[in-house]
């Protein structure tokens, strides 16, 4: 084959012959977004050569699959991604300056695939980063939702949900594949009967039918041939299907099946149309992974031997009893035949133990909306129970049961039918085993265990920072792009003034970026010169927010008072989306807006602090933000932040983390010490003790804490609205619901530890060296170390071969160490 992208002028070439195909024009009369489409297809083309390749070797050497089920996947852009991955950026980049065109301009052009709520969808995206580049073959699976979460903008300082029309342009990445079109069924009635050899059958009626059509996206791994496939499920009509007088409710129902994604992520109310969407992509990917494999090899005997399913979270649960049903119904399997298999596929991940996340679907209606998949989930229950009374644990059944209260547990239907279950965070998991799930961790022994959670370093650090990069590989080299553990050679200069300097120059050059963004976008100006501070992430109580903004309302209110109180000068910036139902984190965004608007109103106090809300926080903003932060906010009550991967990301750009000990904050502050984190406030010992006790009175700590009540106060004295009443959700959720967060408990260790930041800033070889140190040691928190650990102990997945010849034809480096390997 000829690599077009083997040299700038065959590159320039197949891009004006392109756009001249597609659109009918020479390319320099075409519009950017015609050729930003000519360039994304032909790096989608490209990378087709690569898949092919893929393909071959996994099908000629068995090797194992892992099909990765989320309901969500966090893309963001893929242009940059895949020309860095194929290692082709530089020529199109100079190509395209040849022809006078700037490779920024059209990479901008590209709408964030948005298609999840936050961390839980962008882990999902860096595990498919870190599949392909680590040659093994894992694919994702979700729906192809036609809006993405929604766009955020800030209308009279209230969040405002916009569609977010991420197809505007359509998705240059996507292959329609109509060929591969799945039924998907739903509702209607079941007959049972028994033939005569007393074999149980059942013939499923359903009442709504759709066509679950397949779009595949190429994913391409760093420097290597690897090129899994992320299927996105689309609905289409089933045309035989559709029942006399009903067409325009039909096209109605079946519109609305893929039309966005469901915008919470902390609970769930009973939205049928969310559960219809759970099944829609469990169903169809089953039936895809079942046919792949008899592709293959002809019997689904050898299944869990082939196959690995990975349940992110358990919004896919339903592969449990949708996999039991196709291999009964449609293979002729018998019960424990199946279960076996079933269970020696599926591995569960959970990622939260708040009570009110936990999945519960009401039994009604999974029973009319699912009627076979129902039954088997019943029955699944049923012989559990018998399990469980056989073994004497009888008294456990009720903390495991799966149907109980008119309800189906999924969480609990997901241990039962897996063999893995594990947390994302050593603290995470460690919950998980001795409080909520102590009754299962003791009835299996060994099925629980912790794979704490990474994030790729290729994108949040390699690419979104290359300026850090450039740097970082004068000094230790690029090993480190492959390896991540290699950063950790930096500690050998954490010392050097030279590097030190050189570092600050790097933060400062990521600051002025940030700085033009905002100045250009929200019209605010800020001083690179400050620290910046940093929290970002979703709206949530428990990611409280609203401590860090009373911190600065007390600042403020504290420099107003006193003409001789000042502090080092700090731009706070926030991101972050609030649920659209969510009432308390959409006003909390207001109380944010209404502080910004005043302080950076406030002639006297803003030279020494500015309030900045980014707007529509997403992977794109994020890329942006938090590269440039001095300081990363990671301050959730402790024991509800499962892990958090925001922190990671952070810390991998030297910021510092001013957080609790909650989620993978532990593990950070176990990698780079004590000394080069600040750390804060109770622990979830303490919480438990003090819930025990019932000891937590906010108003003694209110009528004690004169600095606390005058910002409390300040919610209702019209000190940031003419509305006294404009925070009353707030105060309400305080003073009248008992702050289930901590957030004044916690709040004066909150105070000191931010004072103690300041000071640390001031001494700037100590601050430069605690920042170094976190870059240093923050390999651990890359995905590649989190994919390797759920490969080898989880999925039993083994590298893709590929020859020397296939990887030079795929455009890839081919260096002694891999020819050795
Ligand atoms: C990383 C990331 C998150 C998760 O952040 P946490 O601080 O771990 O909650 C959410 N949204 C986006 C866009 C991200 O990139």
């Amino acid at each position: 084959m000829n690599n077009i992208f083997s040299s700038k002028e065959t590159f320039k070439e197949a891009l004006r012959a392109e756009v001249s195909a597609r659109f009918g024009r020479d390319l320099e009369d075409a519009y950017d977004e015609e050729r930003y489409l000519a360039l994304g297809a032909l790096i989608r083309d490209h990378a087709g050569n690569s898949w092919k390749l893929t393909k071959k070797s996994v099908r000629a050497n068995g090797t194992k699959q892992l099909y990765y089920f989320s309901m969500e996947f966090l893309m963001g852009r893929l242009m940059v991604n895949n020309l860095m991955n194929m290692g082709i950026y530089d020529v199109v980049r100079d190509g395209l300056a040849d022809l006078g065109l700037d490779i920024h301009n059209l990479e901008e052009l590209e709408c964030d695939a948005g298609l999840g709520n936050g961390g839980l969808g962008r882990l999902a995206a860096c595990f498919l980063d870190s599949l392909a580049s680590l040659n093994l073959a894992g694919n994702g699976n979700c729906i192809r939702y036609h809006y993405g979460l929604f766009k955020q903008e800030i209308v009279n300082d209230e969040q405002v949900e916009k569609p977010d029309c991420w197809l505007r342009l359509g998705n240059v990445w996507e292959v329609w594949k109509p060929q591969h079109a799945v039924q998907v069924k739903f509702g209607g009635t079941l007959d049972a009967y028994m033939d005569q050899f007393g074999h149980f059958h059942s013939h499923h009626n359903p009442a709504f039918v759709v066509r679950a059509v397949p779009y595949d996206v190429p994913i391409v791994g760093y420097n290597t041939p690897t090129t899994n496939t992320l299927r996105l499920w689309d609905a289409e009509v089933d045309e035989e299907s559709v029942q006399a007088g009903v067409l325009n409710k039909y096209l109605n129902d079946v519109q609305a099946l893929t039309a966005n994604v469901y915008p919470d992520d902390s609970t769930y109310e009973g939205k049928e149309l969310r559960l219809k969407q759970e099944y829609f992509f469990v169903c169809a990917g089953v039936d895809q992974l079942i046919h792949n494999h008899l592709r293959v090899y002809g019997s689904l005997d050898n299944l869990a031997e082939k196959t690995a399913i990975q349940l992110n979270d358990t919004h896919p649960v339903l592969v449990i009893p949708e996999l039991m049903r196709v291999l009964m119904d449609d293979y002729d399997y018998d019960w424990d035949q199946a279960w076996d298999i079933v269970t020696r596929t599926v591995a569960y991940t959970n990622h939260t133990i708040m009570a009110e996340a936990l999945e519960r679907w009401p039994q009604e209606m999974m029973r009319s909306l699912l009627p076979r998949v129902y039954m088997i989930i019943e029955e699944i229950e049923r012989r559990f129970h018998y399990e469980v009374q056989h073994a004497g644990k009888e008294h456990m059944f009720p903390a495991m049961s799966i149907l109980s209260n008119n309800q189906v547990n999924m969480a609990n239907l997901a241990v039962v039918g897996s063999h893995s279950v594990n947390g994302v965070a050593k603290i995470h998991s460690e919950i998980l085993i001795n409080d909520v799930m102590a009754s299962f961790a003791s009835f299996y022994p060994g099925r629980f265990n912790n794979k704490t959670n990474g994030v790729t370093h290729r994108r949040w650090l390699v690419y979104s920072n290359p300026q850090l990069t450039e740097l970082l590989k004068k000094y230790i080299g690029d090993s480190f792009i492959k390896h991540p553990e290699d950063l950790e050679k930096l500690m050998a200069y954490v010392d050097d003034p030279k590097l030190q300097e050189e570092f600050f120059e790097v933060k400062l050059e990521r600051k002025k970026i940030l700085a033009a963004y905002v100045k250009e976008h929200l019209g605010i100006e800020v001083d690179v010169n400050t620290i910046f501070d940093c929290q970002s992430k979703r709206l949530h109580a428990y990611k409280r927010q609203l401590m860090n903004i009373f911190h600065i309302m007390y600042l403020y209110l504290r420099m107003k008072q006193d003409p001789n109180y000042r502090i080092t000068p700090t731009t706070y910036f926030f991101s972050a989306k609030a649920a659209p139902g969510y009432a308390l984190a959409k006003e909390i965004i207001k109380l944010i807006v209404k502080v910004a608007n005043r302080i950076n109103g406030d002639p006297q106090v803003s030279q020494y602090m500015k309030v900045v809300f980014i707007p529509n926080y997403s992977v794109s903003i994020a890329e942006l933000l938090i590269n440039a932060a001095d300081v990363s906010e990671q301050i959730s009550t402790a024991g509800k932040e499962a892990s958090g991967t925001g922190n990671m990301k952070y810390m991998m750009n030297g910021a510092l983390t001013l957080g609790t000990l909650d989620g993978a904050n532990v593990e950070i502050v176990d990698c780079v010490g004590f000394e080069n984190a600040k750390i804060f406030g109770l622990k979830v010992e303490d919480i438990e003790c003090i819930r025990r006790e019932n000891s937590y009175d906010v108003w003694r700590i209110y009528h004690s804490n004169p600095k606390l009540r005058m910002v409390i106060d300040s919610l209702r004295n019209c000190t940031w609205s003419e509305n006294p009443n404009e925070f009353q959700l707030i105060f309400n959720d305080l003073m009248l619901h008992k702050d289930e967060f901590f957030v004044l408990a916690d709040f004066d260790a909150y105070l000191m530890a931010h004072a103690d930041v300041s000071a640390w800033y001031a001494d700037k070889p100590a601050w430069a060296r605690a920042m170094l140190v976190n870059i240093a040691k923050s390999g651990y928190f890359s995905s590649d170390r989190t994919i390797r650990e759920y490969a080898k102990e989880i999925w039993g997945l083994d590298e893709i071969k590929f020859t020397r010849q296939e990887r030079l034809e795929a455009g890839c480096t081919v260096d002694d160490e891999e020819d050795a390997a």
